[in-house]
């Protein structure tokens, strides 16, 4: 299995958890950008959002929804956060397997870098 994020749904990569259920898993980045950066991972491998088909709506709305719900566990919920997916590369996607960024802890710039 090349897929990392596959890896670490399958548990042969370890990962920081800080949520998961039969859909998705969430953990923590290893390279954090934020004092509070999580990952929210489906266990289905798609590989960017251009490949989100109809039947992977309730996922995408799953995904969202958990992540405001760590946010809200993390103290995130009033003061803000972010949440990115980083779509092929002028976006920066490094990991070709859908993930949504959780981002808080500091004030966020706009328009992002
Ligand atoms: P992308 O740039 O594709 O939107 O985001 C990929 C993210 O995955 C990056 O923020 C990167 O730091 C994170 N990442 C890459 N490899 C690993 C890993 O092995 N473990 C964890 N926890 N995060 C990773
Ligand atoms: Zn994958």
């Amino acid at each position: 299995m090349s897929c990392l994020f596959c890896r670490v749904v399958s548990g042969e990569l370890p990962a920081k958890k800080a949520y998961e259920d039969e859909a998705l898993i969430a953990f923590h980045d290893i390279n954090p950008q934020a004092p509070v950066h999580v990952l929210i991972v489906p266990r289905k491998h798609i590989s960017t959002l251009n490949d989100v088909a109809a039947d992977d709506e309730q996922l995408i709305g799953m995904m969202h929804r958990r992540a405001a719900a760590i946010a809200r566990e993390l103290g995130l919920a009033e003061r803000g956060y972010r949440t990115v997916f980083n779509c092929n590369s002028e976006a920066g996607q490094t990991v070709f397997h859908i993930h949504l960024h959780l981002l808080g802890g500091r004030p966020m710039a706009w328009p992002p870098g």
